[in-house]
C-alpha cells in the first residue's frame, strides 16, 4: 500500500481520496475549504493544515484542482509538495487542464528531478463515488506503469493516451462531446415539452433509441427519470457549469491552435458561459434545461401542437 497526498478534496477528489481510504493506503489532504476538509476527515483521510501535505513521505501526490492555474500554483509553490517531496515521489495531475499547462507541470515536475503524469478523469461525481472512472493518462510507459495500481482504486479503466499533454487533449474532445449532448438532449425536452410530449415518455423513447447518451441516461437533466441526477437536487452537486464552461473555452481555444472549426463545441461554449454568467456557475451544467426553458418562454403552450 502506499502513502499519498491528495490536494483539492472537493466534488470530485473528496471521494476519490476516500476511495484510496478504503482500498488500504495512507492518505493525506489538504483543500482551502474548511467543508471539504471536514468531509475528508469523515472519510478516513488524514488532513493537513498546509498544502506540503505530508509531501516529504508520500508516494504519489494527487492533484484535483479546479483550474490549470491553480495546478501550476502548486507545482511551483516554494512550500509545495514538489519541493517537500522525495526524488521517487510521482506526481499526478488530475484536473482538467490545457494540454499546454499539462506540459508545463510536467516540465516543472522534471526541473526538479520528478516523474509526473496528467491523468483526467471521466464519469463525473457518480464515477468518483462508485471508483469506476476512466483515468485518461499522458506520460512515458514507465511512469504509466508506475500510477497504474494507485488509479485502479479509484477508476475501472486506466488509458494511456500517449505523451504528456495526451491524457488533457483526450479529456478536452470527450468534454466537448458532453457539453454539446447536454445542451442537445436539454433543448429536445424543452421542444418535447412545447409540442406536449411527456418528459418521461420521451425519456422511455430516447433512452432506448439513437439519442442515448450519458448526459440523458445518467446526468438527465429533467427531475423524475433518473433518480440519481442532480435535477432531483434543484441541481445542486454534479458537474458545475462553470467547469463545463471552462472545459469548453479549453476545447476552443485546442482547435484554435490546430485549426479546426469545432462549431458545435464554440456554440456550447457560448451557451453555458453565458449561464454560469447569469448565477448559475456552481450548479450542476444539466441546469441549461432550466435556462433553454426559460429563454423558450416555459413548459405551458402545448396542446394545439398534438
Ligand atoms: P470542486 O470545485 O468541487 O473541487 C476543487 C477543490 O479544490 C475545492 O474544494 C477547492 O477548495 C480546492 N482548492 C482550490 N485551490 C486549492 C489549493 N491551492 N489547494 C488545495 N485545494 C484547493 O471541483 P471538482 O468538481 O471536484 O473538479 C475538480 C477538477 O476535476 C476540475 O478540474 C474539473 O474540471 C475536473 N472534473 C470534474 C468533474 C465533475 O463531474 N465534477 C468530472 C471530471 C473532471
Amino acid at each position: 500500500m502506499s502513502t499519498i497526498t491528495f490536494l483539492g478534496l472537493g466534488q470530485m477528489g473528496g471521494p476519490m481520496a476516500a476511495n484510496l481510504v478504503k482500498a488500504g493506503h495512507q492518505v493525506v489532504g489538504y483543500d482551502l475549504a474548511p467543508q471539504a476538509r471536514e468531509h475528508a476527515e469523515a472519510a478516513g483521510v488524514r488532513v493537513a493544515d498546509r498544502p506540503s501535505a505530508g509531501a516529504d513521505e508520500a508516494d504519489f501526490v494527487i492533484t484535483m484542482l479546479p483550474t490549470g492555474q491553480h495546478v501550476l500554483d502548486v507545482y511551483a509553490d516554494p512550500a509545495g509538495p514538489l519541493a517537500a517531496s522525495r526524488p521517487d515521489t510521482v506526481f499526478i495531475d488530475s484536473s482538467t487542464i490545457s494540454v499546454g499547462q499539462a506540459k508545463a507541470a510536467a516540465q516543472l515536475a522534471a526541473e526538479a528531478g520528478r516523474r509526473a503524469v496528467d491523468a483526467p478523469v471521466s464519469g463525473g461525481v457518480f464515477g468518483a463515488q462508485a471508483a469506476t472512472l476512466t483515468f485518461m493518462v499522458g506520460g512515458d510507459e514507465a511512469e504509466v506503469a508506475q500510477v497504474k495500481g494507485v488509479l485502479e482504486s479509484m477508476g475501472k479503466r486506466i488509458v494511456h493516451c500517449g505523451p504528456h499533454g495526451a491524457g488533457q487533449a483526450a479529456k478536452i474532445c470527450n468534454n466537448m462531446v458532453l457539453g454539446v449532448s447536454m445542451a442537445a438532449i436539454s433543448e429536445a425536452f424543452v421542444l418535447g415539452e412545447k409540442l406536449g410530449l411527456d418528459p418521461q415518455v420521451f425519456y422511455d423513447v430516447a433512452s432506448t433509441s439513437s439519442a442515448q447518451c450519458w448526459a440523458l441516461t445518467t446526468n438527465c437533466p429533467i427531475p423524475g427519470p433518473v433518480p440519481a441526477s442532480p435535477a432531483n437536487r434543484d441541481y445542486q452537486g454534479g458537474f458545475a457549469t462553470a467547469l463545463i464552461a471552462k472545459d469548453l473555452a479549453l476545447a476552443a481555444e485546442a482547435a484554435d491552435g490546430a485549426g479546426t472549426a469545432t462549431e458545435f463545441g464554440r456554440l456550447a461554449a457560448k451557451l453555458f458561459r453565458e449561464h454560469a454568467d447569469s448565477g448559475a456557475a456552481r450548479l450542476d451544467f444539466s441546469s441549461i434545461l432550466v435556462a433553454l426553458r426559460e429563454q423558450a418562454g416555459g413548459p405551458d403552450n402545448q396542446e394545439q401542437h398534438l
